[in-house]
Order: structure tokens, then C-alpha cells, then sequence
């Protein structure tokens, strides 16, 4: 029989029989490694114990301890177990699809009832059954005949269509849970007893269209979280709980800062209190921007579909563009237009205005510009996923010789702005070439090193993710972690040749002739709407106090002390502080509470015996003792921290 060798982690190389499995390959190594054996890593790619070898490749064992590929099978066969589950409780409902997602997986159901979470439990019990039967995983390749016939005998409608949707030239894999079938890519575990029984739960139900098409059925979604053992589960379900606590839907109202309403789908009414933390921040950085050497623009928000065909956004992007038809005197039809989905082939048009000379560059461009994207109504969340938002963008013109140094001064900027908003833990991924992709690789080389040679310099060691860059370059993502653990990529800085390429940007270089000019696209909070989201729940509501839209308010016990009330928002106000008067004729512990659940971070009392000491008795958030400062004092201590960070 033909041999092929397969290359182990420790450099080894080992001949087999082609066609040999992993489990085979782990059991000639020893019957210890092939029993703890859950998958392989087969020239990188993620392998079915089950799936024959047919060509030389480099081979590594996967066991529970490999967090990645356990984790990925573990929520992998749950979306199967959950799936047969339901089946086995209620025959009559149709499967569709069910992707392993964060922290675990969901599947979509068709079924007339709504699943209640009574339904939820008992699925889950259900589940542990299978579990616990250590019913084998197998697996086969069918014919795309075979496949139709089967989910057309058995009445799944959606299963039929997913067939008729995958390419001719792909296999069609099914696996089998126990007697349960799927049409799956895989892998999977080798018996639903690899699975951890006390390690996962379905969390919740939504609506789902079928495709996230809304011309679509509704179906059902149920979502499950799990993990490799209990004690990881209850962290996870303890950082939610958490999580559901600094809800910035749930602060947006308590704080009176937003709302949102059916008549603008993922659009914001910002409120005078969450428009005052928009405009501060972005005050913050266009003051960090000018430091840093960027030009501010601003660009139109309705753009001829032209720009969007040249730019290649028409082709590829349409689906999520808002389209403008309008009729223009005199035109015989309609002009076409989209709301800008994003800034780039607008700044590229300011560039172009004018001869530019190697002697200008690098440009750094920069504008608050607001877009419109098209996002289905199911992937809308609050403000942090929403159809109009405005993004810090900026586009850094420059020759390919300048891309390291921009890229650092970039890494170095967004530390610092990072830093000042209270976020210390972040990291940065570089993302390098495709295997579809255009340009030499003599340019990719000087790119990709440009890129990571930046980020050692700034003294920001970067993660690598090989094959994750667009088709035309390479990119970076800096990806933050709140005080609850959880991950955000904010940050981006893709260097890209393609637009100036499309759109003919162009510099006069020192030898005289034309050259075309590198862009770096690149934004450090990514869009406000969504960043003021990600600071309101990691801060849980209790911003810097510098950003707080209501700093204080002054409170009276008696209405006798009004006068001295006025006498000190003044005072703060002329001090730049934000301060407002409460001299309601209410209790003052009612008015302590009402303001604490506004998160207002300082709240002055004051009665009699702070007006003939002109005094005031001050409460901070989240302490319930009180302190008696001087009027002078308490000025001077707020109009120090209400001064933001760089101005201190
Ligand atoms: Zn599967
Ligand atoms: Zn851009």
C-alpha cells in the first residue's frame, strides 16, 4: 500500500498506509494518546478523528487540554445534541442551522409554539441523556441524490434548500449523533460522552428570519453557552449576570441619555445627557487628533452611485448601502445615490483636488464622518449595533517607505487615548495574506513587515492571524477587554493600495513622475455610538468623572437654603463644572436615591447649617458616608477632575 509521511510537533516524521485516520495515527503512538484523542490538527486545519490522510501533511494530536479545538467540538456537538433533543421531544419541528458562536452556539427551529423556558429545561435534560448514553459520532460522505431524497422523505424543508446551496465541487458530509443525522462540514467528538454534562445552558430564545432574509420564515433561536467544566460555566453565567447589570439599554434609560423608537430602526435619539458625553469625547479626540498632525474634513452624506461603482463599494458592498433615488430636474430618470456607508472614496476626493508632491506626504485626513449602513434588523443592539453611526475616522496618505512610522505613531496615539478612557488591557492582531489576494510578494513581504516591525517598535507585541488580511493588504485590530473580561475590537488600521489605485489618487514623487499613494485607513474607538456603549458598561454606568453628563447636583434639605443652592451651581458652573440645582420639596434621602440610580457622581446637600457655614455636605456615588467640605473647597476639588485627562 502507498505510504505518505506525516510530521509531528517534535519534528518527527512517521510513514502510514494512505488513508490512515488520526485515530489510528494516535493509537500507533500510544493507546494512552489515542483515548484522550478528540481531533487533529492536519496542516493546520481542524480534523475529524474519523477523516482519512491521504498526502503528506504536519499532524498534531488534539486532547481536552487543547482549549481551542475542545472548546470548538465541545459547542459543535452541542448544537447537534440540542438539535436531536428536540427532535426526540417534538418530532414535528424542523431543523435548520446551528453555528458554534462566543462562548458557545445557537440553532434555528421552525415550530409553531414559542419555546418557553420551561421547553428550555427540559431540552436541557434531555441533552444530558444523550450525553450520558456515549452514543457514537460517525460520519460519511453522501451523494447530493441521496441527500435530497432523505430530507425530502423526512420532511425538512430547509435542509433540501441548504443542499441545493452548496457547490456542486463540495462534498456533502452527514454526521450521525446516535441515530440523529446532520448535514455538517464537521469535525465532531467520537461519542456524545466527550461532551461535559455539567458544563453548558440554554440561555434564551430569539426570532431569526431563515438566512436573515425578513421575506423569510421567523424562526426560533435557542442559544446555549458551555464551556470545558463547571466552575468556567459559572464564571461565564456570573460575568453575565454582571454583564446584564451594565446593560447600556438598560443605563441608557436609568441615566436618561437615549432612546431609540420603531419610525428610525439602529438610529439614535441622543437626549441632553448622552449627547453630552458624545460631544465631550468627541472634543477629547479632536484635540488628541490635532496634536497629532491630522487635517480635519468633512464630506457629503448622499454621493452619486458613480463614486460607489468606482470605489467598488456598488459591486460589493450594495446590500448594506441605503440606496437614494431622486428625481432631478431635468434628468430623464432617476439619479441613484447611496448615504455614504463609510468615508474613504470621499477623502481620497479631497485628495485628488490638486497636484500633491512626495514633499506633502504623509496627509493624515481625518473626519467625525457619519454613515449609513444597512444592518438586518436581527443584528441591531441597542446604540452598539445600529444603521447610523459616526465613526473617528482617518485616512494617512503616505509612500510605502512611511507606512511603519505612521503605523506606530498610530499604535502610540491610540495607547494613549486607550490610557485616558480607562482601558489598560488591550492587544493588538495582525492579520496577514490570503491565499486569494493581489499584488507581489515582494509588496506583501515590505508591508506585512512594515506592520509588525511598527507595533514591536511601539513596544505592542502583536498576535498573528496568517491568512486573516483583505485580499489587498495586511491590517491590524486592537481588541479591548472591559472590566468584566469581556473582548472588544475597537481599534483598526488597515493599510490598503487598492482604492488609490481605483479611485487614481496620485503624488509627484522626487524622481518627477507620478507614483500612486499607500492609504491607512484607521479609527481608535471605531464609531462613537458604539464605544460610548462599551464605556457606559465596562464603567457600569459610573463614568470618569470628566465624562459624567451630570456631574453634580445640589441639593436642598429646607427651602430656606435655596438661595445658597443657586449660589453654588454657579459657582461650579462658572468653574466648568456641570451642576445642576434640585430644590424640589421632597426628602433629601429621596433625592439621594433618585440621582444615584441617574449615576450622578457628586451630590451636595445642603440645609441650614451648611448656609450659615457656607459649607456643603458632600455624597459620592457608591458611598454612603457624607463629608463637610467649604464652598471654595469643593469648587476647586471638582473643576480639577471635571478637566479631561489631557488637560490636566
Ligand atoms: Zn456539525
Ligand atoms: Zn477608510
Amino acid at each position: 500500500m502507498a505510504q505518505i509521511s506525516l510530521t509531528f510537533p517534535d519534528g518527527n516524521i512517521r510513514n502510514f498506509d494512505v488513508g490512515v485516520t488520526p485515530a489510528q495515527v494516535a493509537q500507533a503512538i500510544a493507546p494512552s494518546l489515542a483515548k484522550a484523542a478528540i481531533s487533529a490538527m492536519v496542516d493546520g486545519q481542524h480534523w475529524d478523528l474519523q477523516w482519512p490522510i491521504h498526502s503528506d501533511a504536519r499532524i498534531s494530536i488534539n486532547t481536552m487540554k487543547d482549549d481551542g479545538p475542545a472548546l470548538e467540538l465541545i459547542r459543535h456537538d452541542l448544537a447537534h445534541i440540542m438539535a436531536r433533543a428536540v427532535q426526540e421531544i417534538w418530532p414535528d419541528v424542523k431543523v435548520t442551522i446551528g453555528p458554534v458562536r462566543d462562548y458557545g452556539w445557537f440553532y434555528d427551529f421552525d415550530r409553531a409554539e414559542p419555546f418557553t423556558p420551561d421547553d428550555l429545561g427540559q431540552i436541557e435534560a434531555k441533552m444530558k441523556q444523550i450525553i450520558n448514553a456515549r452514543d457514537p459520532v460517525r460520519t460519511e460522505i453522501w451523494s447530493r441524490a441521496d441527500a435530497l431524497a432523505y430530507y425530502e422523505s423526512r420532511g425538512e424543508p430547509y435542509k433540501v434548500e441548504l443542499v441545493h446551496k452548496i457547490p456542486e465541487d463540495q462534498d456533502l458530509r452527514m454526521y450521525w449523533h446516535g441515530d440523529w443525522q446532520d448535514l455538517c462540514r464537521g469535525p465532531h467528538f467520537q461519542h456524545t460522552g466527550q461532551v461535559p454534562a455539567d458544563a453548558f445552558k440554554l440561555t434564551h430564545v430569539a426570532g431569526a428570519y431563515w438566512l436573515g432574509d425578513a421575506s423569510r420564515p421567523m424562526l426560533q433561536r435557542i442559544y446555549g453557552v458551555a464551556f470545558k467544566n463547571r466552575d468556567d460555566l459559572k464564571a461565564h453565567m456570573t460575568m453575565l449576570e454582571e454583564a446584564a447589570k451594565r446593560d447600556h439599554r438598560k443605563l441608557g434609560r436609568e441615566m436618561n441619555l437615549f432612546h431609540m423608537q420603531e419610525e428610525a430602526p439602529g438610529q439614535i435619539f441622543w437626549h441632553p445627557n448622552g449627547w453630552t458625553i458624545y460631544t465631550t469625547l468627541q472634543d477629547y479626540m479632536r484635540r488628541q487628533q490635532r496634536r497629532d498632525g491630522y487635517v480635519e474634513v468633512n464630506t457629503p452624506q448622499v454621493v452619486n452611485r458613480k463614486l460607489w461603482e468606482a470605489s467598488g463599494h456598488w459591486e460589493n458592498y450594495r446590500e448594506n448601502m441605503f440606496i437614494v433615488e431622486v428625481d432631478e430636474e431635468g434628468a430623464r430618470e432617476k439619479v441613484v445615490n447611496a448615504l455614504k456607508p463609510m468615508n474613504c472614496p470621499c477623502h481620497v476626493q479631497i485628495f485628488n483636488v490638486g497636484l500633491k508632491s512626495y514633499r506633502d506626504l504623509p496627509i493624515r485626513m481625518a473626519e467625525f464622518g457619519s454613515c449609513a449602513r444597512y444592518e438586518p434588523s436581527g443584528a441591531l443592539h441597542g446604540i452598539m449595533r445600529v444603521r447610523g453611526f459616526t465613526q473617528d475616522d482617518a485616512h494617512v496618505f503616505c509612500t510605502l517607505d512611511q507606512v511603519e512610522a505612521e503605523s506606530k505613531k498610530f499604535i502610540e496615539f491610540l495607547a494613549k487615548i486607550y490610557s485616558d478612557l480607562g482601558f489598560d488591557k488591550w492587544r493588538v492582531k495582525l492579520s496577514t495574506r490570503p491565499e486569494k489576494r493581489v499584488g507581489s510578494d515582494e509588496i506583501w513581504d515590505k508591508m506585512e513587515a512594515a506592520l509588525a516591525n511598527a507595533c514591536m517598535a511601539a513596544g505592542y507585541p502583536y498576535e498573528l492571524f496568517p491568512g486573516e488580511g483583505a485580499f489587498y493588504a495586511p491590517k491590524l485590530e486592537f481588541v479591548l477587554t472591559d472590566a468584566i473580561g469581556r473582548d472588544w475590537q475597537c481599534g483598526t488600521l488597515q493599510l490598503d493600495p487598492n482604492l488609490p489605485e481605483r479611485l487614481d489618487a496620485s503624488y509627484i514623487g522626487e524622481d518627477g513622475a507620478k507614483h500612486r499613494p499607500f492609504m491607512l485607513h484607521r479609527a481608535c474607538l471605531g464609531s462613537f455610538e458604539r464605544f460610548i456603549g462599551i464605556l457606559i458598561e465596562n464603567h457600569a454606568g459610573k463614568l470618569p468623572f470628566w465624562l459624567a453628563p451630570r456631574q453634580v447636583v445640589v441639593a436642598s434639605i429646607v427651602s430656606d437654603a435655596d438661595p445658597f443652592v443657586e449660589e453654588v451651581v454657579t459657582a461650579l458652573t462658572l468653574a466648568g463644572v456641570r451642576a445642576e440645582a434640585d430644590m424640589r420639596n421632597e426628602k433629601i434621602n429621596y433625592k439621594v436615591r433618585e440621582h444615584s440610580v441617574g449615576k450622578v457622581p457628586v451630590i451636595l446637600a445642603i440645609g441650614m447649617k451648611e448656609v450659615e457655614e457656607r459649607t456643603v455636605s458632600v455624597r459620592r456615588l457608591g458611598e454612603t458616608r457624607t463629608e463637610t467640605m467649604t464652598l471654595e473647597a469643593i469648587v476647586a476639588e471638582l473643576s480639577a477632575a471635571a478637566l479631561p485627562p489631557d488637560m490636566r
